[in-house]
C-alpha cells in the first residue's frame, strides 16, 4: 500500500502549487464578504428599505433556534473531549443566542425605542467575539477534568451573566447615551477588532488544522459582518446583507462543530485528508506486516503440530491426515498406494545397555537413514515409541517390498555409533501392505500392515513380510 502511494506521489513542485492554490482559495473565500461591503459602502441607496417586522421576527426566531442547537452540539463535544476551546465556543454561542434573542423579541418596539431593538445585535456579536477570542487563546490546552465538564453551577452563572448583559443593554437603551453613535459603533468595532485579533493570533501561531481553518474563516466573516453593520443603516436593504454575512459565518462554524461531533468531538485533534491518507497507508502497511507475521507463525505452528519433536519425522496425527488424503487420491486416480509398518528390533536392549539418550540418538539416526532410502514424495512418520510408518504413494506391494528390503538392509548395514564405544547393531522388522489389495478402508489397510509386522517379529525379526 505504502509503495503504491509512493508510486503515484505527484512531483514536489505540483504539490506546492496545489497547496498554495488551496490556501489562496481559502483566503479568497474568507474575504469574499469584503466585496459586498465595498458595494454597500459605495452604492447604498438610503431610500431602498425593506422593513418587514414579521420577516425580521421569524428570521431571528430561526437564528435563535439554530443557535441553541449549535450550542447544544458544541456542549456535547465539550462533554466528550473536555477541550477548553469547545467550552468557550459553547459559551460564545450560548451568549450570542441569549443576547441576540431580544433583538427579535423587541422588533415591534423599533419605532418606540429604536435602541432597545437595535443594540442587542452588536451586543450579542461583541459577547460572542470576546468568548471566541478567549477560546482561541486556550487552544491546545489540556482537557478539563470530568467534574468540571459536568458542573451545572458554572453554566448557570454564565447564563445569569448573559441575562445581566440583556438588562444592561436595556438600561443603556433607555439612557441618555442610547442614541450616541459611539455606543453602537464601539460595540460593533469591538467585535470587529476582537475577531481580527482572533485571526491574527491564529495566523501567528500557525494554527491550520482543518476545523480551525473553518473557525478562522467564520471569524473573518463575523469581523466583516460587524463592518457591514457599521456601514449599513437599519432596515436598509443592505442591512439585510450584513445579517447574511453574519449568518454565513455562523453556518460555516456550525458545519465545523457538526464535523467535530461526527468525528473526534474535538476541534484540535482532527486530521487533514493528507494526514488521514498517510495514517491509513501506515496502518495498512502495519497490518500487512502483522498478517505476514501471523502467516509465518501459523506455518511454524502447523509444522510443529505435525512433527515429532525428537526425530523431526511426521507424527501420528500428521500421518493419519496424509494417509487419508493419499487414499482419496488413490481412489480418484486408481494409482497404487502402499505402506510399510516398521519397528526397531529389541530396542529396549539398546536403551538398557547404552541408556535412553543413546536410544534417542539411534531413533534420530534411523529416521535420517530412512529419508535417504526413500523418494522425496514418500514420507516417514513416527507413530509410536520405536514404531514408524512409511507411506509410498504410487507404489505397488512389490515395489513397497523392494523399498522395505532396501531399508532393512541399509539399517542392518549401518553403523549406529555412540562415541568411542563399539557400534550398535540395529535391525528392523517390516510389514508391507497395498491399499485395495489388502484392505479397502483405512483401518483394514493399517491393520494388515501391522499384522504383517507382528508376523515379521515372530518369524525372527530383521525381515520384510508382505503376504
Ligand atoms: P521388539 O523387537 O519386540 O520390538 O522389542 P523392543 O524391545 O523393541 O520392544 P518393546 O515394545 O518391548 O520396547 C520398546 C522400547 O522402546 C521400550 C521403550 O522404553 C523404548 N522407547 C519408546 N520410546 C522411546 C524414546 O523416545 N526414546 C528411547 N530412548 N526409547 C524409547
Ligand atoms: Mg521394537
Ligand atoms: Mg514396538
Amino acid at each position: 500500500m505504502s509503495t503504491s502511494i509512493a508510486v503515484h506521489e505527484p512531483p514536489t513542485a505540483l504539490r506546492l502549487v496545489t497547496q498554495a492554490y488551496a490556501s489562496l482559495l481559502l483566503i479568497a473565500f474568507a474575504l469574499m464578504p469584503a466585496q459586498f461591503i465595498a458595494y454597500l459602502y459605495f452604492y447604498q441607496a438610503p431610500t431602498l428599505k425593506f422593513e418587514d417586522h414579521l420577516f425580521h421576527e421569524i428570521a431571528i426566531a430561526v437564528a435563535t433556534l439554530e443557535g441553541l442547537f449549535v450550542t447544544y452540539v458544541t456542549w456535547r463535544c465539550y462533554l466528550f473531549s473536555g477541550e477548553p476551546l469547545l467550552r468557550w465556543m459553547t459559551l460564545g454561542f450560548l451568549g450570542f443566542v441569549l443576547i441576540y434573542a431580544p433583538h427579535g423579541a423587541f422588533t415591534g418596539m423599533a419605532h418606540q425605542n429604536m435602541w432597545l431593538f437595535l443594540l442587542y445585535g452588536p451586543a450579542s456579536r461583541l459577547a460572542m467575539s470576546i468568548l471566541l477570542f478567549v477560546g482561541l487563546l486556550s487552544y491546545n490546552r489540556p482537557p478539563d477534568d470530568v467534574e468540571k465538564r459536568s458542573s451545572a453551577r458554572a453554566w448557570l452563572i454564565w447564563i445569569g451573566l448573559f441575562l445581566v448583559v440583556d438588562l444592561a443593554v436595556a438600561l443603556v437603551a433607555y439612557s441618555a447615551y442610547a442614541g450616541h453613535p459611539a455606543v453602537r459603533m464601539a460595540m460593533e468595532g469591538g467585535a470587529l477588532v476582537l475577531c481580527a485579533l482572533n485571526v491574527a493570533v491564529m495566523l501567528s501561531r500557525q494554527i491550520h488544522s482543518p476545523l480551525m481553518v473553518i473557525f478562522g474563516i467564520s471569524v473573518t466573516w463575523f469581523a466583516l459582518s460587524s463592518l457591514a453593520f457599521m456601514v449599513a443603516g437599519p432596515w436598509n436593504h443592505l442591512w439585510w446583507l450584513a445579517h447574511a454575512i453574519f449568518a454565513g459565518g455562523f453556518f460555516l462554524l456550525s458545519f465545523g462543530v457538526i464535523q467535530a461531533f461526527r468525528t473526534t468531538r474535538s476541534f484540535s485533534t482532527i486530521y487533514s485528508q493528507e494526514e488521514l491518507m498517510a495514517r491509513l497507508a501506515e496502518a495498512m502497511a502495519d497490518t500487512q506486516t502483522a498478517l505476514q507475521e501471523v502467516q509465518r507463525s501459523n506455518r511454524k505452528l502447523e509444522l510443529v503440530a505435525a512433527t515429532d519433536p525428537l526425530t523431526g519425522a511426521g507424527n501420528r496425527r500428521h500421518f493419519i491426515e496424509c494417509i487419508g488424503a493419499e487414499i482419496a487420491r488413490a481412489k480418484r486416480s486408481g494409482a497404487p498406494l502402499s505402506l510399510l509398518s516398521l519397528d526397531l528390533d529389541h530396542f529396549k536392549d539398546i536403551n538398557d545397555s547404552r541408556g535412553h539418550i543413546v536410544g534417542d540418538e539411534v531413533l534420530c539416526e534411523f529416521v535420517r537413514k530412512c529419508l535417504e532410502a526413500i523418494r522425496p514424495y514418500d514420507s516417514v512418520a513416527r507413530v509410536g515409541g520405536e514404531e514408524f510408518m512409511v507411506l509410498l504413494p504410487g507404489a505397488t506391494l512389490d515395489a513397497a517390498c523392494a523399498v522395505g528390503e532396501r531399508l532393512r538392509s541399509a539399517i542392518q548395514g549401518s553403523v549406529f555409533d555412540a562415541g568411542n564405544r563399539p557400534s550398535i547393531g540395529v535391525t528392523i522388522s517390516i510389514g508391507a501392505a497395498e491399499f485395495g489389495r489388502d484392505g479397502a478402508t483405512l483401518d483394514e489397510f493399517l491393520s494388515v500392515a501391522d499384522k504383517r509386522l507382528y508376523r515379521a517379529k515372530h518369524e525372527g525379526r530383521n525381515c520384510v513380510i508382505a503376504a
